[in-house]
């Protein structure tokens, strides 16, 4: 049975890493699988690589955190593959200058719905009233959107002070456009004794709070060549005929069962047959490509990264931070992250610091890379977090496939795809082969590729990626 992969990063490779896993146990059932992963790029990692300037500081795609105990299977393959790591505290932090009237930088603990106790004296007020209110009076109604969910558990004021611009900067799309469904493990409800234990606090106190972070207060990261490290050397511990680089794929043929590709950007276009074709590329380039369902009804952003790379000494309010988030509109990021706090990921952590800002734009915005480059500076010098004088690089890169949207229509949507790819043993999995935001982080992705491997040869249900379709389809 022969395998093929449209692209090499952490979907496939946990898909890759799990068939190997079958292959060393002489599992019968592996025994004539054929494994091809065709990657349009000369490198490992897809959105989860990390890239070297010509100054020598490293950048990693938007900040790539996970936390340990999630995934234990996950945590195992990637100790196995990278050997030093660091384990940082998080401290993640909320500007919110807007509330205050304020133009510079106003910082409260985050999640900010956590820090209401530090809210500006009428913002708090009404807070503390309505998240009593809501305390009271448990509502039974099934919220319709995530500002149907944000209002039922939050209130106005905390729905308009942060949760409406914060996310409307890293969404695109407005709250009442999103469906709630995602919300589950990403944004942190407040229960009454908690609040009630924070307003009991002196400001002091507060700001070293325990923000019920559990096991996500720390996280890891490996010490050398950033988050692409991770991938490039677990690649590098797998079978090297499995991996075929600048390798384009640019049709699916699913009646004859093969897909074409271009290697090395030359014009001679291949071809290579299938028995079953997983695709980790975003879904609805694949779905306009085969044309198997109408195009589907999902959105997507774009994500600019902005890294600035500096000279010691470090501005000493961002020394214990390890990101920051902004909803004020004034500037261009969402969130911004000390990256060189992070490992080694300067030419010399004793003499350079480093910053990285994530943008995040619609797609059809006709802003330039070099425009939010030049905003992301002057909103990092507004902010007070860095001096134009210490600067010595800055990287740019345009992500053109940066969230995958949790729309209201998306569930049903991707459930049609899937109903039309499956049939013809077309997989598709991963951050936009999946689109679904909840399971698309680097720990998803290579559980959900670890899944398809252990359903397809062992017919084992998937449990993390739900396509929408009934679970036992053979
Ligand atoms: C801004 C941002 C912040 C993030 N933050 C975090 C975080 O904090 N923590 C975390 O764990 N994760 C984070 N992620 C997510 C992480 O990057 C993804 O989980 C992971 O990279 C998804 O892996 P994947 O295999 O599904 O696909 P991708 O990384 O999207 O890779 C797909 C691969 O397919 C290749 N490809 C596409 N089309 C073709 C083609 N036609 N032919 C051949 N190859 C093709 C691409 O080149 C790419 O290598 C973040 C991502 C972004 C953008």
């Amino acid at each position: 049975m022969k395998i093929v992969v449209i692209g090499v990063a952490p979907t496939a490779l946990g898909f890759a890493y799990r068939l190997n896993e079958l292959k060393k146990e002489n599992v019968e059932e592996v025994k004539n699988v054929e494994l091809i992963m065709l990657e349009q790029e000369s490198f490992v990692g897809g959105l989860s690589c990390t890239a070297v300037d010509n100054k020598g500081f490293l950048w990693d795609m938007g900040a790539h955190i996970t936390y340990s105990q999630n995934y234990p299977y996950y945590d195992k393959a990637t100790s196995e593959a990278v050997q030093e790591w660091n384990s940082l505290q998080r401290n993640s932090l909320v500007d919110l200058n807007c509330m205050f009237g304020e133009t510079g930088i106003h910082l409260v603990p985050y999640p900010a719905q956590f820090a209401v106790p530090l809210f500006a004296e009428k913002e708090k007020e009404n807070c503390l009233a309505e998240l009593k209110e809501r305390y009271e009076n448990e509502c039974n109604v099934q919220p319709v959107t995530f500002e149907d969910w944000i209002l039922q558990n939050f209130g106005p004021t905390i729905h308009n002070s942060f949760m409406k611009p914060y996310n409307r900067k890293v969404w695109t799309i407005d709250t009442s456009k999103m469906n709630p469904i995602w919300v589950g493990s990403r944004v942190a409800k407040l229960p009454q004794k908690k609040l009630e234990s924070l307003c009991a606090m002196s400001k002091e106190e507060l700001v070293k709070a325990d923000f019920g972070w559990g096991p996500n207060a720390y996280f890891t990261y490996p010490k050398y060549g950033g988050i692409g490290a991770v991938w490039k050397q677990m690649a590098e511990k797998l079978p090297q005929n499995w991996f075929k680089y600048k390798s384009k794929v640019v049709s699916v043929n699913y009646r004859s069962k093969s897909i074409s590709f271009i290697e090395n950007n030359n014009e001679i276009i291949k071809s290579m047959k299938y028995d079953i074709l997983i695709n980790t590329a975003p879904i609805d380039k694949l779905i306009n490509e085969t044309k198997l369902c109408t195009p589907l009804n999902i959105k997507h952003n774009k994500v600019f990264i902005v890294g600035v790379g500096l000279e010691l000494p470090m501005t000493e309010f961002c020394e214990t931070i390890t990101w920051l988030y902004f909803p004020d509109p004034a500037v261009p990021f969402y969130r911004i992250s000390f990256l060189s706090r992070f490992g080694e990921t300067t030419p010399d952590n004793t003499k350079y610091w480093s910053v990285m800002a994530e943008c995040a734009r619609p797609i059809e915005d006709p802003i330039t890379e070099e425009e939010i480059r030049d905003q992301t500076v002057e909103g990092l010098i507004l902010k007070s977090i860095i001096t134009r004088e210490q600067i010595v690089s800055i990287y740019s890169k345009t992500i053109n496939y940066g969230y995958p949207i949790p729309t209201i229509e998306r569930d049903e949507e991707i459930a049609r795809a899937h109903a039309a790819l499956e049939p013809h043993d077309i997989y598709s999995r991963g951050r936009f082969g999946g689109w679904k935001y909840e399971a698309s982080n680097q720990d998803h992705c290579f559980i959900q590729g670890k899944e398809l491997a252990d359903r397809l040869f062992l017919d084992i249900p998937e449990k993390l990626y739900k396509t929408g379709l009934p679970e036992h389809r053979g």
